[in-house]
This record gives structure tokens, C-alpha cells and sequence, in this order.
């Protein structure tokens, strides 16, 4: 065990979790994007981009307005499709911002999304209830 061990993200409320797949269904057929904020390692509140008229693949764009902070642990967006694997662009965000990154796809329900590392390598994140 180290100190750092402590700041490990390991899941995430069914409350946010909800608010992403709703948020991500009332886009569709855009994309959605939030920034996640985490308590003692759980992710517990969402932060919404200033501004949030999101255009498939611009709302990773705006994340540029999001007030960086170090509670702030990563990025949640979806994507319009059942494919719920990083881009290229996705992983560029991924490796630049943050050290958990959710994604998640069609049909938007608790079992199509994916938690990722900065590199792009899946993680698991229980999800609290
Ligand atoms: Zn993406």
C-alpha cells in the first residue's frame, strides 16, 4: 500500500451512472460529455460543460471549458453507436486529462459502458448503490 492508493478511483453511484445513460439517450443522435468528480474514490457528481450544444464529435471539444480541479477524475461521454471502444481521438483526451474515463454506447443501459484508464486500458468501477 501506498499513499496513492488512497486517491484510486473505484466505482461510481447508480445515481450518476443514471444521469449519464439519460443524459445520453436525450442527445442521441450527439454525442454527450461531462466531466465526473470524485468522492473518497467513488465517482459521485457530474460536471456539465458550459455551453453544452454538443455536434457529433464536438462535444469533447468543449471540455476545453471545464474548470479543472483535483477532485475532477476524468471524462464521461457516449457515443452514438453500440461501440463503446475508445477512438484515436478518445485516447489522445484520455492520455492528456484526467485517470478515469467512462464511456458509454447504445443502448445506454447499465451494461453498455466501459471505464477506462489513461491509457485506454478497460478498469473495473463498482457501481454503489
Ligand atoms: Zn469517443
Amino acid at each position: 500500500m501506498s499513499i496513492f492508493d488512497k486517491k484510486k478511483v473505484s466505482g461510481i453511484t447508480e445515481k450518476v451512472l443514471r444521469m449519464v445513460l439519460e443524459a445520453s439517450k436525450d442527445a442521441y443522435p450527439n454525442e454527450f460529455a461531462a466531466g465526473m468528480r470524485e468522492i473518497d474514490g467513488i465517482i459521485s457528481e457530474l460536471i456539465m460543460v458550459p455551453g453544452t450544444v454538443s455536434g457529433p464529435r464536438s462535444a469533447l471539444l468543449r471540455l476545453n471549458n471545464l474548470p479543472i480541479d483535483y477532485s475532477m477524475v476524468g471524462v464521461v461521454h457516449s457515443h452514438p453507436s453500440p461501440n463503446i471502444h475508445p477512438s484515436s481521438n478518445d485516447l489522445n483526451m484520455f492520455g492528456r486529462y484526467g485517470r478515469v474515463h467512462i464511456i458509454v454506447g447504445i443502448p445506454y443501459d447499465m451494461n453498455s459502458w466501459q471505464a477506462y484508464d489513461y491509457q485506454g486500458k478497460e478498469i473495473e468501477l463498482s457501481i454503489i448503490r
